[in-house]
């Protein structure tokens, strides 16, 4: 029947809008948030001669889990990505 259905806040599933990416300038490329995101998000990439890493935006759900393994600050970076598929 028709039953009230109030949205319950808190308890809505969030769609991260958000999403992390690698700041190259300010990372030393440990591996930290390879290592602890669930997602697997965080790919290894070639540039010259350092071993750098790139979060794959479309793979990361903004989960923001490797904010605090980072050693270097800022090197991990939330964003609004600018296209938003809905
Ligand atoms: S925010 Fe979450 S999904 Fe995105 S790279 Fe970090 S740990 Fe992975
Ligand atoms: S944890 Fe920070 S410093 Fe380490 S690879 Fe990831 S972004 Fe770079």
């Amino acid at each position: 029947m028709g039953a009230r259905t109030e949205p319950r806040v808190g308890r809505v599933e969030i769609d991260h809008a958000m999403k992390v990416k690698i700041v190259e300038s300010l990372c030393i490329a440990c591996g930290l948030c390879r290592e602890v995101c669930p997602e697997h998000a965080v790919h290894p990439k070639m540039q010259d001669i350092h071993h750098m890493y790139e979060v794959i935006e479309s793979e990361c759900t903004g989960c923001g889990d490797c904010l605090p393994y980072c050693p270097e600050p800022g090197a991990l970076e939330e964003y609004e990505p600018t296209s938003v598929a809905h």
